[in-house]
């Protein structure tokens, strides 16, 4: 795994640098709209530490951290509607899963019929 990059475009939105069209803001967690989005819903739910991906997330962060980011998608969903019209939560991870900005997130798809996998 790479070293975290403090100049990512994530990172930059968490310190202020961009701006970002916020959906929650919590102690751990930050959620915004995506600026390309893919269906009506498209959120991308990042913590607010330092960590590249969801293996390094998942090894790394305090229960604190991983409690509050789940919960925080899981109410997005509920807010938005798609937990019960159904919708997607993906991570992109590393250079197979195509990963782009090395800070995870989480993208959460819905309000449309989506096909079967997303590649
Ligand atoms: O999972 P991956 O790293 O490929 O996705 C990055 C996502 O970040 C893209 O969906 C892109 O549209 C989004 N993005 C954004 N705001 C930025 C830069 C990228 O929402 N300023």
């Amino acid at each position: 795994m790479p070293a975290y990059d403090p100049e990512n475009i994530f990172a930059k939105i968490l310190r202020g640098e961009i701006p970002n069209a916020t959906v929650a803001d919590t102690d751990h967690t930050l959620a915004f709209d995506d600026i390309t989005p893919q269906a009506p819903t498209h959120v991308l739910v990042i913590p607010k530490g330092a960590y590249v991906d969801y293996a390094d997330f998942h090894a790394n962060a305090s229960d604190a951290e991983i409690a509050d980011f789940h919960r925080t998608a899981a109410q997005i969903c509920a807010d938005r509607g798609v937990t019960e019209t159904g919708f997607r939560a993906i991570t992109n991870a590393g250079k197979d899963g195509v990963q782009e900005v090395p800070h995870f997130h989480l993208h959460l798809i819905g309000g449309r019929l989506l096909g079967r996998m997303l590649a």
